[in-house]
């Protein structure tokens, strides 16, 4: 099909829920992707943080093609190696300890918020509150899109689960107001990415932390976007000297193949029995051999580090963008390999021009460009995304 067709196909026969950009793409290589007419992208948005090792990592692709020849499926009822070894992995990662596997990042929060209202319950009845942040996203499922304290995903959707609340992000006095003992969980992105790029106070999470503690609440953190190694560290919340009592794990996490988890501690866990929870595609072998290769290529590949050094680049490279034109950037923020450019106009122009000269990059909450790249990406080629964003910017 050449390009024109393929668009008035999908747009015949898809659900018109998203605004697509007008290429289609074919194939990518490392950081780079390509479209049906051959043009080349050099790609600051890895499927929205989730191609984390770029495209077509030989070490990726091949555990992949090798556990599809083996085996894809087998359904939960049996053990197998993949999962066992990912849980492990993931248990000893995040200092948590017991783990479940589904397929995407708002699974991996409904299933969160199912586990801290089982655990909330058995302490008091009532104890079934969960309390968000305002400007997060935690998903799309009706209770995913109830903690998401927007009101553009929620609007039509009603009536909504209940016993959620809301409070500012970053505001340890409104979370003060908020909580008691009637909280069963507080529900946070360390670093809010759809919102954003929202980096909180050095001692926010701290101070989260302990209110949490105070009124026997469980600390959710959501690192779908934020965690696996994106920040220079494998979690967020280890920038910040803490350890929630949940985490959520998507995107990144099996670099491009569909997968959600949540980790808990083992007092947490013990809330749920046999038959609590299900998935029948969750945790199968070849999400799992997926992941198990991109932790291996983390290690090996040096990735957190390479984040934090490519990180703190793009920070600076940005930054003297901002200085250049200080009337269109008024804020850089970021932490590793997830970075935001604070506009003074809509974004959505910016993103198509820099998309006309070969850079993909994403606008997210209306005006803040988000950078969110693959982790083994090099200062040239921020370089090369730089040159791109500086000549848009040059030309508004
Ligand atoms: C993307 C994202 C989700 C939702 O993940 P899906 O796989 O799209 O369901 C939830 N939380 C955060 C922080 C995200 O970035």
């Amino acid at each position: 099909m050449d390009k024109q067709t393929v668009i008035t196909v999908d747009r015949d026969y898809y659900m018109p829920v998203f605004a697509r950009y007008a290429i289609v793409l074919s194939h990518g290589e490392g950081p780079y992707v390509y479209d049906s007419e051959g043009n080349k992208y050099i790609d600051f948005l890895a499927g929205i943080a989730v191609n984390l090792l770029g495209h077509g990592h030989p070490r990726l692709v091949a555990a992949v093609s090798e556990q599809a020849g083996k085996m894809i499926h087998c359904s939960n009822l049996y053990y197998t190696e993949t999962q066992a070894t990912l849980a492990r992995t993931l248990a000893k990662a995040s200092g948590l300890d017991k783990v479940f596997i589904g397929n995407s990042g708002a699974e991996a929060n409904e299933g969160a918020i199912k586990l801290a209202r089982k655990y909330g319950k058995a302490i008091h009845p009532d104890k079934v509150q969960i309390i968000t942040a305002e400007h997060s996203f935690h998903g799309r499922t009706l209770a995913t899109l109830t903690a998401t304290a927007q009101p553009k995903y929620q609007q039509g959707y009603e009536p909504l689960p209940g016993g959620f609340g809301y409070v500012p992000f970053n505001d340890i006095a409104a979370l003060e107001a908020a909580i008691s003992d009637h909280t069963c969980a507080v529900m946070l992105e360390p670093i809010q990415g759809e919102g954003g790029v929202n980096i909180p106070d050095p001692d926010y999470l701290g101070k989260v932390r302990a209110l949490c503690d105070k009124y026997g609440a469980l600390l959710i953190l959501d690192e779908i976007q934020s965690g696996m190694g994106r920040t220079g560290k494998m979690f967020a919340y280890q920038h910040f000297g803490i350890k929630p009592d949940i985490v959520t794990l998507a995107k990144g996490l099996a670099g491009g193949v569909p997968i959600g988890a949540f980790i808990a501690s083992d007092k947490v866990a013990a809330a749920f029995g046999p038959g609590d929870h299900g998935s029948t595609f969750g945790g199968n072998p070849l999400a799992c051999a997926a992941a198990n290769a991109v932790f291996s290529v983390i290690e090996d590949e040096k990735l957190l580090d390479n984040a934090r050094i490519v990180g703190q680049h793009l920070l600076k490279r940005l930054a003297a963008l901002q200085a250049k034109y200080p009337s269109l950037i008024s804020e850089v923020r970021g932490k590793g390999l997830i970075a935001g450019a604070k506009l003074t106009l809509p974004g959505r122009d910016i993103v198509n021009r820099c998309m006309d000269q070969g850079a993909i990059i994403n606008c997210t909450a209306g005006d803040v460009l988000r950078f969110v790249p693959p982790l083994n990406i090099t200062a040239v080629h921020v370089d090369e995304m730089i040159a791109i964003l500086d000549k848009t910017l040059a030309a508004v």
